[in-house]
């Protein structure tokens, strides 16, 4: 069984695609860490995240088993992970370590941008997890702040809003909804409230019409 978790940065789809994962006791990978860990790669090597060669060469490079997922996660990493995306021959590379994921026979949740339409357009099911701007803010502000990080709310709406407009527009697999994802808005649900209604989808889905 494959899930595909697709959705806009801070709208929940890591903690949901976590969750089911858990669940249905299948394996998940968060597809966002890969891009994060290239661009933070570039970063720390002082190059530039829109070079393609140096992107590329990082994205070659990638050791899954390696990934630091505290400093993947900073403001700067995101920022980074979001300029290396647009480079298709990064996503060239970065897709085939996802399809090897996604192909282990026992199944798997993806969450992303494009698992639901480029990465895995056969899953079993696909959650479209979205949430109005505001909340998604004070989330990921949230998260920064726990971390230590100084930015302001004005700053990351707007770190954001960039992010959006970049992931949507983009030539090469943007994001959006598949035409076959179910919509999940999480703007007025909780965290719980919202992996049950993800599990209800699921579960729904799953269900195959009676045999004659
Ligand atoms: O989900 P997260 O915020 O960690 O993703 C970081 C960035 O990686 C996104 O802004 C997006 O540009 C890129 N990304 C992508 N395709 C994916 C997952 C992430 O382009 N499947």
């Amino acid at each position: 069984m494959i899930i595909a978790v697709d959705g806009p940065t801070a709208s929940g789809k890591g903690t949901i695609a976590r969750r089911l994962a858990e669940h249905y006791g299948l394996k998940r990978l968060d597809t966002g860490s890969l891009y994060r860990a290239v661009g933070l790669a570039v970063l720390d090597a002082g190059g530039d995240p829109a070079d393609e060669k140096t992107a590329v060469a990082a994205a070659e490079n990638l050791d899954l088993t390696r990934i630091d997922e505290h400093r993947i996660r900073s403001a700067a990493a995101g920022a980074a992970a979001s300029v290396v995306a647009n480079i298709p021959a990064v996503r060239v590379v970065l897709r085939r370590a996802q399809r090897v994921f996604a192909n282990d026979p026992n199944g798997a949740v993806l969450d992303g941008r494009d698992i639901g339409t480029v990465i895995c357009p056969d899953a079993d099911v696909k959650l479209y997890v979205t949430a109005d701007p505001g909340p998604r803010v004070a989330r990921r502000l949230a998260e920064l702040k726990s971390r230590g990080e100084n930015i302001t709310y004005a700053e990351l709406e707007r770190q954001i809003a960039e992010r959006d407009a970049r992931d949507m527009t983009r030539a090469d697999s943007p994001l959006r909804q598949a035409p076959d994802a179910h919509l999940l808005d999480t703007t007025h649900l909780s965290i719980e409230a919202a992996v049950e209604a993800a599990r209800r989808i699921v579960d729904a889905a799953l269900k195959r019409p009676a045999g004659p």
